[in-house]
């Protein structure tokens, strides 16, 4: 799972990863936060992943008193959960939750199963796996030399229907 905040320049989003120890979003003294790993005694909130159905979707974020926190524009919150895209504010700098992993390429190394959209088989083949729903799906050659883009022709993921834009979003130009 990330935070996006602004980067530095302005243009665009850093992709930030929270791991399962959580972060602590520290006070700049301007507009923006800085993201530590763990806990920290000046963060203005804490963010901790937790886990549902043996993944990691959402997380808790914990405001320390004194600090003004929006999570989806609700009023001053001490504690709130981040769902997928929450936009958060703290003390005046913004962020955005996202729990999902980039989708990646890689060879198949699981037990022998078959591709989640055309049914034949994974092994030795270059495939997706979806890091929302856990789907495998051909994307390379396969094992016997035949290349099946079968992700890309699908244009989604064909379990939870995510496209790979999905994976990798960042928040709108104009918030
Ligand atoms: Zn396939
Ligand atoms: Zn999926």
């Amino acid at each position: 799972m990330f935070l996006l905040r602004p980067s530095d320049d302005g243009l665009g989003w850093v992709r930030q990863r929270i791991l399962d120890e959580g972060a602590a979003l520290l006070p700049t003294g301007g507009d923006t936060v800085e993201i530590v790993a763990g806990r920290h005694p000046d963060a203005a909130a804490h963010v901790l992943p937790f886990v549902e159905n043996d993944r990691e979707s959402a997380a808790l974020v914990v405001a320390a008193s004194g600090h003004s926190m929006f999570v989806n524009g609700c009023p001053p919150l001490g504690l709130a959960v981040l769902d997928e895209r929450a936009e958060l504010v703290l003390n005046g700098a913004r962020l955005y939750f996202t729990a999902r992993e980039p989708l990646v390429v890689a060879r198949y190394a699981g037990t022998p199963d078959g591709c989640a959209l055309c049914g034949d088989p994974l092994e030795g083949a270059l495939v997706i796996a979806c890091t929302g729903c856990g789907a495998i799906t051909h994307e390379g050659t396969l094992g016997d030399g035949r290349e099946l883009l079968c992700f890309t022709h699908h244009g989604r993921c064909p379990r939870c229907r995510l496209t790979r834009e999905d994976f990798v979003w960042t928040p709108p130009e104009d918030g």
